[in-house]
């Protein structure tokens, strides 16, 4: 039975996933992450509702982290890894699903790294890295954009001269796996809100909405990068184009100090003045980090109205990452919002914060889903690769 290692590789941690694989199934063996801010370099094991079992300190060796959690993960494994998959951002209009990690594979998706400058070279210097390390050890990457793929063109279009698209330039959405996984648990969990309209709400440092129809996805509030849609930890989301053109004329920010203000220092943190972290603002007294919190809950309901709009209806409605999963109050404010549309929080299920949260009778189901993005990460490995047969 071989092992696979799944590697979520992001800004500010690495997660990451060991499974075994066998006859279609896989058997999580142990998940974790290295953090690479905070109180200091550590890697945590964890349990699958993702409490901590142990804690060590990391030794960062700044680029090279793939291979030493390789190492470090196989240490504690019975079998060897026998492949590795990666989380990459951007598949661009190339790749509609997973692929193996070939070199000509991985140029192509470096060039896609403008529409996703903090995110797409992070998962790429992984997977170069493991090259380096091991040239004949099978890797996949799997794409964030994958799960979006079967959007109506007039979903994905943007109002610009028809050439751009030819160039790539359309909406495709993101955290696809992220997604995936939530649609698959919610047709086990509740098969009859699954098969309907519903959206899910991605809320974690960076956050999306996916509108689904009968679990494939239909829309998305991210567009061509990362940085449409909801306002995030750092990230400004949806923007009128013509602010854009202000700060680069008026203020004179070039690309290099757009990327930075635009990804880095605005949502959450730029409002606030204090912190991208939801649970330090919502803990605090000062009004900016009020109307922080304020504008991320206006503009997650909004949004959750406009693809109800879209999907002509809403069924279920689904809270899953950081925020979505670990926070009542912020759920209780969106779905306060949301009255209107049929949405009825059970409070005292929603406190609790375990499987589904809307009251009886709710015209829309809510549910609470904890999304794993390494198992789907694992699956597309072990599939593409043939290993769970
Ligand atoms: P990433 O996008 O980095 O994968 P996660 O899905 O892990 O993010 O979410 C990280 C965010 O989740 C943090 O920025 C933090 O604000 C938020 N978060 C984590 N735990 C809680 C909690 N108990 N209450 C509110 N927010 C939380």
């Amino acid at each position: 039975m071989p092992s696979i290692l799944a590697l979520n590789t992001g800004s500010s941690t690495v997660k990451f996933g060991a499974f075994e694989t066998a006859r279609g199934a896989l058997t999580s063996v142990m998940r974790g992450r290295i953090e690479f801010h905070g109180p200091g370099r550590r890697v945590l094991s964890l349990d699958t509702d993702g409490v901590v079992l142990t804690e060590a300190p990391w030794v960062d060796r700044g680029r090279d982290t793939a291979p030493d959690l390789l190492r470090w993960v196989e240490a504690r494994l019975t079998r060897p890894v026998a492949a590795v998959g990666h989380r990459v951002v951007h598949g661009g209009p190339d790749f509609s699903q997973a692929v193996v990690a070939s070199e000509a594979v991985l140029d192509s998706l470096a060039v896609l790294t403008p529409l996703a400058p903090l995110h797409q070279q992070q998962g790429l210097a992984g997977v170069q890295a493991l090259r380096n390390a091991y040239p004949d050890l099978p890797q996949v990457v799997a794409f964030d954009t994958a799960f979006h793929g079967g959007h109506e063109p007039v979903v994905d279009r943007l109002g610009l001269p028809r050439g751009w698209e030819a160039k790539g330039l359309r909406r495709y959405g993101f955290h696809g796996l992220s997604y995936e996984s939530v649609a698959e648990q919610l047709a086990t969990l509740d098969p009859s809100t699954a098969t309907g309209r519903v959206v899910t709400a991605h809320l974690g440092s960076g956050a999306s909405l996916c509108a689904l129809r009968d679990g494939r996805s239909v829309d998305s509030t991210m567009g061509a990068t990362p940085l449409d849609g909801l306002v995030m930890g750092t990230r400004c989301g949806s923007l009128d184009p013509g602010v854009v053109l202000y700060l680069q004329q008026v203020a004179g920010l070039d690309a290099a100090e757009l990327v930075d203000l635009l990804y880095r220092r605005s949502g959450l943190l730029g409002i606030s003045g204090l912190s991208d972290d939801i649970r330090v603002l919502l803990e605090s007294d000062s009004l900016a980090a009020r109307e922080a919190v304020d504008l991320f809950v206006y503009r997650a309901a909004r949004e959750v109205a406009t693809l109800a709009g879209g999907l002509e209806g809403l069924d279920g409605l689904v809270f899953t990452a950081g925020i979505g999963e670990n926070s009542p109050r912020i759920r209780e404010k969106i779905c306060a919002r949301l009255a209107w549309l049929g949405v009825e929080l059970d409070p005292a299920a929603n406190s609790r914060g375990t499987g589904r949260l809307s009251a009886a009778g709710s015209p829309v189901t809510v549910w609470m889903i904890r999304t794993d993005e390494e198992r789907m990460i694992a699956r597309h490995a072990s599939r593409l690769l043939g290993l769970d047969r």
